[in-house]
């Protein structure tokens, strides 16, 4: 069974004209989520890697089952005001208004390896805002890992022109 079969389109979600890209469908397989687990897996197999961080909240679901099966760390990038100790934040542009992650300072060790994880990259806002979270930290950031990608949005390019390595599993136009 590919694993594009397995996600699921909702029309017009959250508003009128986006076509949604719906991974519970996916991750609700047993056999579809070990595919997306063990594919990563296999891809990174030979990178050194110290940490996983997973952006909020889909990418905690992957990040986290990744992490165990590389026998590595989790980190999660959460949304404004989520996290309980102390922040850094970094805040970046949406269509329209504004948004912002945040990661714990904490969370990563200087020099640490890591690898950025979420279900989808669409305009590569989000990944980027985390990358530069990543970084501030001191951190590697060895790749960026996606589910989904939505090549016709731009993001997975502008990581890649940043020197970034993007690496998604399916595409959806
Ligand atoms: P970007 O910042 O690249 O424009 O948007 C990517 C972020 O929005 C990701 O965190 C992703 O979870 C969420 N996102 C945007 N569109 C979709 C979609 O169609 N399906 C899913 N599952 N997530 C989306």
């Amino acid at each position: 069974m590919p694993l594009k079969s397995l996600i699921r389109t909702i029309p017009h979600y959250p508003k009128q004209g986006i076509q949604f890209r719906d991974i519970t469908t996916l991750l609700k397989d047993p056999v579809g989520f070990r595919m997306v687990i063990d594919a990563f897996a296999q891809h990174y197999a030979n990178q050194p890697i110290d940490k996983i961080a997973g952006i909020e909240a889909r990418g905690f679901i992957v990040g986290a089952a990744l992490a165990y099966k590389l026998g590595v760390g989790f980190v999660p990038i959460r949304k404004s005001g989520k996290l309980p100790a102390e922040t850094i934040g970094h805040d970046y542009a949406l269509e329209y208004g504004a948004d912002r992650v945040e990661i714990h300072t904490d969370a990563i060790a200087q020099g640490e390896r890591v690898l950025l994880v979420d279900d989808l990259i669409a305009t590569g806002g989000t990944a980027e805002a985390s990358v530069a979270l990543l970084q501030k930290l001191g951190s590697v950031v060895v790749g960026c890992a996606f589910v989904i990608n939505l090549p016709d949005l731009g993001g997975s390019q502008r990581l890649a022109d940043a020197g970034l390595v993007p690496y998604s599993l399916c595409e959806f136009e």
